[in-house]
């Protein structure tokens, strides 16, 4: 199978502004931020999306929740707050089919999401 765009952003092969990185997870800002801060932290392990998530990827799904805080404070979210976004399929605007969670924040979002 071809590599997704955010394989090729793992592997150095497309440029990206990255602001973390383990051996498990990476995180860079989206090209087409929709906030101040809008970062994309995603699985190294090529996840296709959330609904295709297996229970082998328990662990790795634990790690990418428990880094997206260490990212927001990384980018100045501690006390402002921050939201979390994964969008699954075609209504919920889904491009990348590599499993990816927004991180956005830096000013107050709205509810209900568009
Ligand atoms: P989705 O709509 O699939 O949830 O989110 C995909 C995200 O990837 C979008 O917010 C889009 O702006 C971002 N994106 C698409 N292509 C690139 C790229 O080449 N580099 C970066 N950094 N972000 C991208």
């Amino acid at each position: 199978m071809s590599q997704t765009l955010f394989e090729k952003i793992i592997a150095r092969q497309i440029p990206a502004d990255i602001v973390y990185e383990d051996e498990q997870v990476l995180a860079f800002k989206d090209i087409k931020p929709q906030a101040p801060v809008h970062v994309l932290l995603i699985p190294k392990k090529p996840i296709v999306r959330i609904a295709e998530a297996k229970s082998g990827d328990e662990a790795v799904l634990g790690h990418l929740l428990l880094k997206a805080p260490t990212v927001a404070k990384k980018m100045g979210l501690s006390e402002t707050g921050f939201r979390l976004v994964i969008n699954n399929g075609r209504d919920a605007g889904e491009a990348v089919p590599h499993l990816h969670c927004h991180i956005l924040g830096g000013r107050p979002m709205g509810w209900p999401p568009g």
